[in-house]
């Protein structure tokens, strides 16, 4: 017996990484009836930082302080990347709107503009990206310029100490200290937890108990640094109380993932596609087939579910997240069997040196798509023209070593939606897109 769809949708978007998420806030924002399949447990590992592109060529490591001007070279050099066939202007607006999405849901970052900036992780090491939260923008001008500064850190925190950092600058940034304090109501605790404290320090007394330890500590301080647990939801709050309370600009500096601006992008995330209406499903999509006009999703839920939808994003990622399927056969595409490009045997999946410069070619393996994000099929041709394909899933691109995550993830979701867009108002399939 074949039971009806239970529900249909314009667009279901299969994925709730960073790409999956960006997908869904663009066609709500369009009008589009939308329904996000998939965990957004992954956003926790990302560092918060929105990388735009940072290197290129990735052999040369050669860093860009434009990311803009580093799109020119790689539309010269790498026609075929993903990032490569997308509009500068396109991908401007793109990351307006979804930075403005971050901060109708109370996440701030630093007004975007058209550089790179550089910024201290929590090994001491100097990180290149685009969009930063706004907890961590002071870090960019003490990073330049130097001045005294004091690095705080917290004891029992294990994946941060200041005293490293310090270290690890010291013959370049001698005016760089480092003090540790006990967190306020954590003195009997020996291991402590970065989220705990940033949801401690979401209550006006711990925050005012805390800065009461830190100011004696500033010394001469024009600025402080710690590590990234001012808040959860209320960030914002919380680090204006501390540049208020204590006189002088505060910069977070991001933990080791899994980490609290993780935390923030996901809740922040989850927050704006929920204003925007966007239906939420936190299940796995086990089959994907195409009748017609119509796409038909099974999910993996106890009992049966299936719905409909008139287009489909893949926003499934790599290998890790399940998108891709590497066995000794070779990479497979894991819901559709879509054709994936990748090097003809298993013996150049990898480079003989684990560091070479160049990476690996297994991490540019993924789906080939025509110039609108639609991935082809065996023929060449989109294999099927409401299908969509985003992130890092799409082959001719290395994002980890390109610095171009979620420049990738945030781009190629605005390209697709807005082909799915043209494509829904010439066929006259959506009547909100006029
Ligand atoms: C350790 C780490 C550090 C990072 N640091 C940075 C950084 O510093 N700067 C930056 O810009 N970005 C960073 N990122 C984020 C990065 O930009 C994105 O993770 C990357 O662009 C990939 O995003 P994606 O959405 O394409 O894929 P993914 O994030 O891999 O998401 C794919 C999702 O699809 C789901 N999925 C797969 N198959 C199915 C299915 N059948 N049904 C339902 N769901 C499915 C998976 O469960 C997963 O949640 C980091 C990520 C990680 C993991």
């Amino acid at each position: 017996m074949t039971q009806s769809p239970v529900e249909r949708y314009d667009l279901a978007v299969i994925g709730a990484g960073m790409s999956g998420m960006a997908a869904a806030l663009f066609a709500a924002q369009r009008g589009l009836s939308t329904i996000l399949i998939g965990s957004s447990g992954g956003l926790l590992f990302a560092s918060g930082l929105l990388d735009l592109l940072a290197v290129h060529p990735v052999p040369e490591r050669r860093l860009w302080s434009s990311p803009y001007d580093a799109l020119a070279a790689l539309a010269r050099d790498q026609p075929e990347h993903p990032l490569a066939r997308i509009d500068p202007s396109a991908i401007r607006m793109a990351f307006k709107a979804f930075a403005s999405a971050l901060a109708s849901a109370g996440l701030d970052y630093a007004p975007l503009v058209e550089r790179n900036s550089d910024m201290l992780t929590s090994m001491g090491t100097v990180k290149t990206s685009f969009g930063v939260p706004l907890t961590m923008v002071a870090g960019i001008a003490a990073l330049e310029a130097r001045p005294p500064c004091l690095l705080l850190d917290f004891r029992g925190l294990r994946e941060f100490s200041a005293r490293q950092i310090t270290a690890t600058l010291a013959d370049r940034w001698p005016q760089l200290r480092h003090q540790r304090v006990v967190f306020p109501g954590f003195d009997a605790i020996p291991e402590v937890n970065a989220v705990h404290l940033a949801r401690a320090l979401e209550i006006p007394e711990t925050r005012d108990r805390l800065m009461a330890l830190i100011r004696p500590l500033l010394g001469g301080a024009r600025v402080l640094g710690l590590p990234a647990v001012l808040g959860l939801g209320r960030s914002r709050e919380v680090h204006v109380a501390f540049e208020a309370g204590l006189g002088v600009p505060v910069f977070e500096i991001p933990t080791m993932p899994p980490s609290v601006p993780g935390l923030r992008l996901q809740e922040a995330l989850e927050k704006a596609v929920s204003v925007r209406r966007v239906r939420r499903r936190q299940a796995s999509v086990r089959a994907l087939t195409f009748d017609n006009a119509t796409a038909l999703l099974d999910l993996d839920v106890p009992g049966w579910e299936r719905i409909s939808a008139s287009a489909v994003v893949l926003a499934t990622g790599r290998f890790n997240s399940r998108g891709l399927t590497a066995d000794r056969h070779g990479v497979r595409e894991s819901l559709l069997g879509l054709p994936v490009q990748q090097p003809a045997s298993r013996d150049e999946w990898h480079q003989r040196d684990f560091l070479d410069l160049g990476g690996h070619a297994i991490n540019r393996t993924g789906l080939r798509t025509d110039g609108t994000c639609r991935p082809l099929d065996t023929t060449g041709k989109p294999a099927w023209p409401n299908l969509f394909a985003i992130g890092s899933v799409l082959a001719n691109q290395d994002w980890t070593r390109a610095k171009c995550g979620s420049g990738l993830a945030i781009a190629t979701a605005w390209a697709a939606i807005e082909q799915l867009a043209r494509q829904l108002r010439g066929s006259g399939m959506n009547a909100k897109l006029g």
